[in-house]
């Protein structure tokens, strides 16, 4: 049997370990930070691709796909709560031309359960989305708060009387594309990969250099103080936005970008109810640019603004060169990564991210700051910087580089690296495509106590980590 190497432990690497690892293949997984998961945050499962206008459909069916396969792979990283996407008035579209895509997407997933009844994971077909005319959100207005929603309608109740309905237009849609929560998600797989025999898990441990002889790699990192060269049949580059400094390691040449983004951490005290997500459609870059309200328990929710003085930047895209495949961010965004943010700029722009909201939701105007950003860099293979469902690239068999745009594309991106190792005789063609594991299946209690740990550790509320769902 071969031994493989994966470099970098976010979603795209942790994964990859976990799906190897469970079928037997030696991994080692060297990840610099003290917990996995670390890198950009996440909280949004894209099942159908509703935040993206702009992206064919075909990606948005891919997304969709792809977002059945995270669930069922990670069922204790999910919030199980809808989302409403709404089209202000100021927007140039009609809310109306998204139907053709919903009504594609609603079919695909009605295919995905009849090849596999377990795909059934996003509810009824029927209510994969549904419209709201106005007055029906009139109507409800006239609704009790329902405290544990288990209907579309229950969900719909505090949008209805929160949202100004004169700013927007109709109809609201509601799809079901849930939450992916970042910390349970890392808690539940930092347990996993604590425990499986397999897998040589180095937390605290930098790569520093790779070379390749003939059909082997050789790995330099620094564990404990120590320099360690092992030797490997086979590499994955999962380092997210450093992809590319392994690939220059090798004389690779790859063209990416990485953006820089930030997502805002804010407290509504008055809140009385669990919301669903919403988003306000945009165009990005503009000032008014798509706006994401995402509820967590205890009145804490997290914000984007896609306008350059919310969660995009000036200089916060750069690409690659030709000199060298990684593309380095300036000094003001390393230094957020790997130090702190300025407090000031902390305030202004989480300030700016609730004025951004409400807008639209007026009474969500007395929220506060309530703790640092989620941000990060991430990587975006090739040219186009709207792509959002990529996996992964392959230098000859033995060198893959897995760069996801979405958390959810890791299972395709793993069916392709499997297929590799296949053919080097490094798995087992029955495992391709596998999608039901006994591991899934965690005790909630320890996922939640571990990824409240990861909170505390990372400095984040714990609530950010907490089920505020009724499923
Ligand atoms: C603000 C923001 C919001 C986002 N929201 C969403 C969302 O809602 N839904 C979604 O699906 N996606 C979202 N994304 C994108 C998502 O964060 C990324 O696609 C995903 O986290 C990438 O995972 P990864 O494993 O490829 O990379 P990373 O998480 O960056 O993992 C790479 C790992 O490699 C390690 N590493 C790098 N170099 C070395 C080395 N030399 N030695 C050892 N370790 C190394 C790093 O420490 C890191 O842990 C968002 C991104 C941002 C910035």
């Amino acid at each position: 049997m071969g031994k493989i190497a994966i470099i970098g432990g976010g979603v795209a690497g942790g994964s990859a370990g976990l799906y190897l690892s469970s079928l037997g293949i030696d991994v080692t997984l060297f990840e610099q930070n003290t917990s996995l998961v670390s890198g950009p945050p996440f909280c949004h499962l894209h099942a159908g691709g509703n935040l993206y206008r702009e992206i064919p459909d075909s990606e948005c069916i891919t997304l969709l796909h792809q977002s059945i396969d995270l669930l069922r792979f990670y069922p204790y990283g999910i919030d199980y709560r809808p989302t409403v996407v709404i089209t202000p008035i100021e927007d140039e579209e009609d809310p109306k031309d998204l139907l053709p895509r919903l009504k594609k997407l609603q079919e695909e997933y009605r295919k995905s359960i009849e090849k596999d009844p377990k795909n059934k994971v996003l509810g009824e077909v029927e209510e994969y989305f549904k419209l709201y005319e106005k007055e029906d959100l009139i109507r409800l207005q006239e609704k009790e708060i329902v405290k544990r929603p288990t209907t579309l309608e229950q969900w719909m109740i505090p949008v209805a009387k929160n949202v100004d309905l004169d700013l927007v237009k109709f109809p609201f849609i509601v799809v079901q594309e849930y939450g992916l929560n970042l910390f349970r998600l890392s808690g539940g797989l930092n347990l996993q990969l604590e425990n499986i025999t397999n897998c040589n898990l180095l937390l605290n441990t930098k790569v520093t250099n790779v070379s390749k002889k003939d059909e082997k790699f050789f790995v330099t990192y620094i564990n404990n103080q120590e320099e360690k060269t092992e030797e490997f049949d086979y590499l994955i580059n999962s380092a997210g936005y450093k992809t590319g400094i392994i690939d220059d390691y090798l004389g690779y040449k790859r063209d990416r970008l990485v953006e820089f983004k930030a997502a805002y951490v804010t407290k509504w005290e008055e809140c009385d109810t669990i919301w669903p997500e919403v988003i306000f459609h945009g165009k990005r870059g503009t000032p008014r640019g798509m706006g994401q309200f995402t509820p967590y328990p205890d009145r804490h929710f997290q914000l984007h603004g896609m306008t350059k003085d919310i969660t995009l930047f000036d200089d916060g895209l750069v690409k690659s060169s030709q000199k060298s495949s990684y593309p380095e961010l300036s000094k003001k965004f390393r230094e957020k990564i790997d130090k702190s943010w300025c407090p000031k700029e902390v305030e202004e722009r989480t300030k700016r991210a609730i004025s951004h909201l409400s807008k639209y939701i007026p009474s969500f105007s007395t929220a506060k700051v309530a703790g640092k950003p989620l941000f990060g860099a991430q990587q975006i293979p090739g040219k186009d910087k709207e792509l959002r469902a990529a996996d992964v690239s392959f230098e000859g068999d033995r060198y893959a580089r897995c760069e996801v745009v979405k958390a959810s594309s890791v299972l395709d991106m793993i069916d392709e690296v499997m297929k590799k190792l296949i053919k080097l005789g490094l798995a087992d063609e029955q495992e391709l495509y596998r999608r039901d594991f006994d591991f899934v299946e965690l005790d909630s209690n320890l996922v939640l106590k571990q990824a409240k740990r990861i909170c505390q550790d990372r400095d984040y509320p714990t609530s950010l980590a907490s089920i505020n769902t009724t499923k």
